[in-house]
C-alpha cells in the first residue's frame, strides 16, 4: 500500500499527529485522505483520487467501499465530462448520518449547533441567559438540554455522533479538557470536559476549547475568506479575544494562552485591565472602553444593563455616529488606530494573509476598518501590511458554536473508522 501527505488534501485545520508505520494506522491515514480530497475537491471518480493521492487504484476502491459501509462516501451518477472510454462512477463525501454537536457558552447565551460530517447544518438555537449567575450545573444542564433537542431534531437519519466540542470565553487546557481561567464566568480550573462528558453521556467524545479559537477555525474553514493559510481573528465584546490560524494550523501556544491578544500591554501605565494588568490593547479598544470615549453620558448606564447585547450597546455608538456626532466620530477614529497599532504589532510576529474582525467590529466597520488599514499599512516593515487586508466576519453570532461542530466532525476525518459500519453492510475486509 502506497502512502501520500496530507498536503495532497489540502491543509486541514487540526493538530498533526505522526502515524506509525503499522498496517491498520497507514490505512486510517488513507481513508481520512480521500475523505478530506473529497472534502475540499467535491466528487471525483475513484481513478481520480488515485491520481489526486498517489495511491494505486485497487487501494482506492478499497478505501472507498470501506467508507461507503460506514455511510461516509455514496457513489452519485457519471463524469459526463469525461470524452473516452467508459464514463467513471463519481465518488461524494456523504455522512449524512453521522452528526457533528458544537456548543457555546458565553456571558450572554449559550447556543448549540449540529452538523452533519459534511458540515451541512441540521439544527442551530440560542438561548439567552446570563452565565454569571448559573451555577456551573446548571449551565451544564442547559447544554445537556440543547444538545440532546439538536440530535433529536435529526430525528431517524441519525446513525451516530462524533463528538461534542464546546467553546467557552477563557484560557483552555485542550488536552486535560479543563478551563483554566474564564473570567467574566469565575471559573477557574474546571474540569469542564469530563463535567459535560458525564452529564452527555460516557460514549460522546468531549473537547474544550477557546471560543476565539473555534470562530477562527469556522472562518478558516467556511469564512468568506476560507482556506488562507495565515489568518488572525480579533473579536472584540466585553474583552478582546484572538484566534491565530498558521498554515492551516491553529496556534494555542504551550498551555493554552497563545491568541490571548487582548493583553498585549500597549501602554505600560495605562488602564486597569479586567485581568489585573495595566494597559494591555482591550482596555483600548474593547466594548466598555468605546462606551466610555464615544457615549460619555450613557457609558455607566450602559455598562450596568445587563438586558442588552453587546451588540445593542454598540448599535447605540453606530447611530451616534451615523447622525454625525463629533464625540462619536473621533472615539471610533481612536478605536481604529489602536487597532492598526496592535494589528501592526501582530503582522510583525504572524504575517497573517488576512485579519478577520468580529464581535462589536462588524457594526463600526465603516469608521473604523479605513483607519485601522490605514495605520497598519503606515506602521509595518516597508509598508507591508498593504498585502493584508482587514475585514470584518460574515459568521456572525453562531461562529464559535459552528467551529466546535467542525471541530468535533474532524475526529471522523482524523479516524474514519470511529464510524460504524452500516447495519445491512458487511464490513470490508
Ligand atoms: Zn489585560
Amino acid at each position: 500500500m502506497s502512502t501520500a501527505t496530507p498536503a495532497a488534501a489540502g491543509t486541514p485545520v487540526s493538530v498533526a499527529r505522526s502515524q506509525p508505520a503499522d498496517h491498520a494506522a497507514v490505512r486510517r491515514h488513507n481513508l481520512g485522505l480521500v475523505l478530506r480530497l473529497l472534502r475540499s475537491g467535491g466528487p471525483r471518480s475513484r481513478a481520480g483520487i488515485a491520481v489526486a493521492t498517489g495511491l494505486n487504484k485497487a487501494t482506492v476502491s478499497s478505501l472507498v467501499a470501506e467508507l461507503e459501509s460506514r455511510g461516509l462516501v455514496r457513489d452519485v451518477g457519471t463524469d459526463r465530462e469525461r470524452r473516452l472510454g467508459r464514463p467513471a462512477t463519481l465518488v461524494e463525501l456523504d455522512g449524512r448520518g453521522v452528526l457533528a454537536i458544537g456548543l457555546e457558552v458565553n456571558v450572554d447565551f449559550l447556543s448549540v449547533l449540529v452538523t452533519d460530517v459534511a458540515g451541512r447544518e441540521v439544527h442551530s438555537r440560542t438561548r439567552p441567559i446570563d452565565a454569571r449567575h448559573h451555577s456551573l450545573d446548571a449551565i451544564v444542564a442547559l447544554l445537556v438540554e440543547l444538545s440532546e433537542e439538536g440530535v433529536s431534531i435529526a430525528g431517524p437519519t441519525r446513525r451516530a455522533v462524533t463528538g461534542c466540542t464546546v467553546a467557552v470565553p477563557g484560557v483552555v487546557d485542550v488536552d486535560a479538557g479543563v478551563v483554566r481561567i474564564a473570567p467574566n464566568l469565575g471559573w477557574h480550573d474546571v474540569p469542564f470536559a469530563a463535567v459535560l462528558g458525564a452529564a452527555l453521556g460516557a460514549e460522546l467524545a468531549v473537547t474544550v476549547d477557546n471560543e476565539a479559537n473555534l470562530a477562527a477555525l469556522a472562518e478558516h474553514r467556511v469564512g468568506q475568506h476560507a482556506g488562507v493559510a495565515n489568518l488572525l481573528y480579533v473579536i472584540g465584546e466585553v474583552g478582546l479575544g484572538g484566534g491565530i490560524v498558521v498554515d492551516g494550523h491553529l496556534v494555542r501556544g504551550a498551555s493554552g494562552f497563545g491568541g490571548e491578544i487582548g493583553h498585549m500591554t500597549m501602554e505600560r501605565d495605562g488602564l486597569r485591565c479586567n485581568c489585573g494588568s495595566r494597559g494591555c490593547w482591550e482596555t483600548l479598544v474593547a466594548l466598555p472602553a468605546v462606551l466610555r470615549a464615544a457615549v460619555p453620558d450613557r457609558a455607566d448606564e450602559l455598562a450596568a444593563d445587563e438586558n442588552l447585547s453587546p451588540e445593542d450597546k454598540i448599535r447605540i455608538v453606530a447611530e451616534r455616529a451615523s447622525s454625525g456626532d463629533a464625540v462619536a466620530l473621533a472615539a471610533l477614529r481612536d478605536v481604529g488606530e489602536w487597532l492598526g497599532v496592535g494589528l501592526a504589532n501582530l503582522f510583525h510576529v504572524l504575517n497573517p494573509d488576512i485579519v478577520v474582525l468580529a464581535g462589536i467590529y462588524p457594526v463600526v466597520a465603516e469608521w473604523v476598518v479605513p483607519v485601522a488599514t490605514e495605520v497598519l499599512a503606515e506602521q509595518t516593515l516597508g509598508h507591508a501590511g498593504r498585502s493584508c487586508p482587514v475585514v470584518v466576519s460574515s459568521l456572525g453570532f453562531s461562529a464559535a458554536a459552528r467551529g466546535g461542530a467542525i471541530h468535533a466532525a474532524e475526529r471522523v476525518f482524523d479516524d474514519p473508522l470511529c464510524v460504524p459500519v452500516l447495519s445491512d453492510q458487511k464490513e470490508p475486509s
